[in-house]
C-alpha cells in the first residue's frame, strides 16, 4: 500500500456512519433535553452529514478517496472514548456494503449449495472483496476457515493500530459470515500495536458451526 494509492470510499463512509449512529440518542421521551446535549456531538454535525453524502455517492460509483483523507477519518474516530465500538460497527458496515459486489452466483450458492462448496467459494469471494476494498490478504484454511493479514493498514498509518484493528477484525468476520456462512470469531493473533511485523487474524469456529 503506498500513500498515493486511493482508498475505497466505503471505508470513510462506514466510519462516519458508525459515528453518527452511536451519537444518535435513543428516543426515551427526553428528546428535547437530549437534543441540547447531543448538538455538540460531532457525529450529528452538518459537516459529518455532508461528508457522508459525498462518500456515499463516491462509494456507489466505486470511487476512492486519498490515503491522507482516509487516515484523517481513522484518526478522528481513534480519539473517541468509544473508538472500539465505532470501529467494530464501521467494520460490519463496510462488509455489508462490500459484499454486495460479490458475484450473484456466490450468493445463490450460499443459499442453496452444498456446505463444503459454499464455504470454499465463500472464503475465496471474501478474499477477493478483502483485497479490493480493504487491501488485505485473506487466505483460505481447511474446514472453511480463513486467515487475514495486513502489513500496513489505514489503522497503522493513523497510529491507531490496536483500536483501529477492531475495524478490520469486524469487517473480516462479517464478510465471512455473509459470503461463506461462517458463524465464528476472528482472533487477532498478531498486532503491529504490540510490535509484531504484521496484523493477523485467524477465524475460529464456535459451537454450532458445522
Ligand atoms: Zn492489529
Amino acid at each position: 500500500m503506498t500513500s498515493s494509492q486511493g482508498v475505497h470510499a466505503i471505508i470513510p463512509l462506514s466510519l462516519l456512519e458508525a459515528m453518527r449512529n452511536l451519537d444518535t440518542p435513543i428516543d426515551d421521551g427526553l428528546a428535547e433535553l437530549a437534543h441540547e446535549m447531543v448538538s455538540k456531538r460531532l457525529g450529528l454535525s452538518s459537516t459529518v452529514a455532508t461528508q457522508i453524502e459525498r462518500y456515499r455517492s463516491q462509494a456507489e460509483r466505486q470511487g476512492s478517496v486519498s490515503m491522507d483523507e482516509a487516515v484523517s477519518v481513522f484518526r478522528l474516530v481513534s480519539r473517541r472514548e468509544d473508538a472500539q465500538l465505532v470501529f467494530a460497527d464501521a467494520g460490519r458496515r463496510t462488509a455489508r456494503l462490500a459484499a454486495r459486489s460479490a458475484p450473484t452466483w456466490v450468493r445463490t450458492l450460499l443459499k442453496a449449495g452444498p456446505r463444503v462448496l459454499r464455504q470454499r467459494a465463500g472464503v475465496r469471494a471474501t478474499a477477493r472483496v478483502a483485497a479490493r476494498v480493504l487491501d488485505a490478504e485473506v487466505t483460505p484454511q481447511s474446514g472453511g476457515l480463513a486467515e487475514a493479514r495486513l502489513t500496513e493498514s489505514i489503522a497503522s498509518r493513523a497510529s491507531a493500530a490496536g483500536a483501529g484493528c477492531y475495524y478490520y477484525g469486524a469487517a473480516f468476520a462479517e464478510l465471512l459470515r455473509l459470503l461463506s456462512g461462517f458463524e465464528g470469531a476472528m482472533l487477532h493473533e498478531h498486532c503491529r500495536a504490540k510490535g509484531d511485523p504484521d496484523c493477523t487474524w485467524r477465524s475460529t469456529t464456535v459451537e454450532g458451526y458445522e
